[in-house]
């Protein structure tokens, strides 16, 4: 099969286009034929060794995969060749205290597709059958590569760990990412009033045909400002953070009394200094958030399959032009998900 493989850490001229041999279904595996398979900024820092995941080169990349079923290994049941599948990020033990508590984003002996295996940059994949969640037809290989990390993110993110509820204000960083753009559609249906911000008018244009209500160009205002004039000095229930550095303080300092910061990334900057004082004072919280459940995926494929999120996908790229689809992401340009199609 083709794969884009790189063989030591570094920029986008470490991907290689490679012939490679195709996977084999190991008990309790399957083989994708994979369809889609979206970009993520973790992919860049996995293929840079920065990602502080154990990686060690050769690797694929590609964490969010859709196909078909072309081999099941022996042990897997209920699956079979031609059935069509999304590869849910993690395969879990379902033995843990957390895995036996309804909390399995925190299982201590998870697999990641991308991590423990080899990713979908690449025209087949071997996974567990414990990673593949069932795909309804009418939601498109495109749109659901696209939707899982985001949206599902997302969910965990606001209404689990944020706990979001109908009537409140939520500043939304970033509205022009992946995650972002996600948060904005389902805090819509959440019944939240939203905020976001982004770094071009262009963009918060974007967020607001998905609902967003009010958003700051955070290059060219002060987002403290501006969320204080938009809420009566109020500040916000939740901000949404997955940027860090920066936009970690302001987002804090956007929250209200009894506010929740919700953070799951820290691309601008992952360590930051912040202000104690205001923040016990104010009895804020900081909570963190990491991946998301089975059940919060199974959920966002059904707003898909309503049509009441939509996942977005900016372009699809063939998988002999991956260079080029992640310059383009790194370029931070796109608004809404890079796919590859093998
Ligand atoms: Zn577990």
């Amino acid at each position: 099969m083709k794969a884009v493989v790189f063989h030591e850490f570094g920029g986008l001229d470490v991907l290689k286009l490679e012939e490679v041999d195709d996977p084999q279904a190991g008990p309790g595996e399957v083989v994708l034929d994979v369809a889609a398979s979206a970009l993520n900024h973790l992919d860049v820092d996995i293929r840079e060794g920065i990602s502080r995941f154990p990686i060690e080169p050769p690797h694929i990349l590609g964490v969010e995969v859709v196909g078909r079923v072309s081999e099941t290994g022996s042990d897997v049941k209920g699956w079979q060749p031609g059935d069509r599948a999304m590869v849910f990020l993690m395969d879990v033990c379902k033995d843990c205290r957390y895995c036996r508590t309804g909390r399995e984003s925190l299982c201590v002996e998870p697999g990641f597709v991308g991590f423990s295996t080899s990713g979908g940059y690449a025209q087949k994949i071997a996974v567990a059958a414990g990673h593949l969640v069932r795909l309804p037809d009418d939601v498109p290989d495109e749109e659901a590569a696209a939707l899982q990390i985001a949206f599902a993110t997302a969910w965990h993110m606001l209404f689990t760990r944020g706990r979001l509820r109908a009537g409140e204000t939520v500043l939304i960083n970033s509205v022009g990412s992946g995650v972002g753009s996600a948060a904005v559609q389902l805090a819509r249906i959440g019944g939240a009033t939203i905020i976001g911000t982004a770094s071009t008018d262009e963009k918060l244009e974007q967020a607001a045909e998905l609902g967003m209500h009010h958003g700051i160009n955070h290059r060219e205002q002060d987002v403290v400002a501006e969320v204080m004039r938009l809420t009566d000095d109020q500040g916000v229930d939740l901000a949404y953070e997955h940027v860090g550095g920066d936009h970690f303080q302001s987002a804090l300092d956007s929250l209200c009394k009894d506010g929740r910061l919700v953070t799951c990334g820290a691309h601008a900057g992952e360590v930051v200094p912040f202000d104690i004082i205001p923040f016990f004072r104010g009895q804020k919280s900081i909570i963190g958030s990491f991946v998301y459940n089975r059940d919060e995926l199974e959920r966002c494929i059904k707003l898909a399959q309503s049509g009441d999120v939509k996942p977005l996908v900016h372009k699809v790229f063939p998988l002999e032009e991956a260079r080029e689809a992640m310059a383009m992401m790194e370029r931070r340009e796109h608004f809404g998900k890079i796919v590859l199609k093998p």
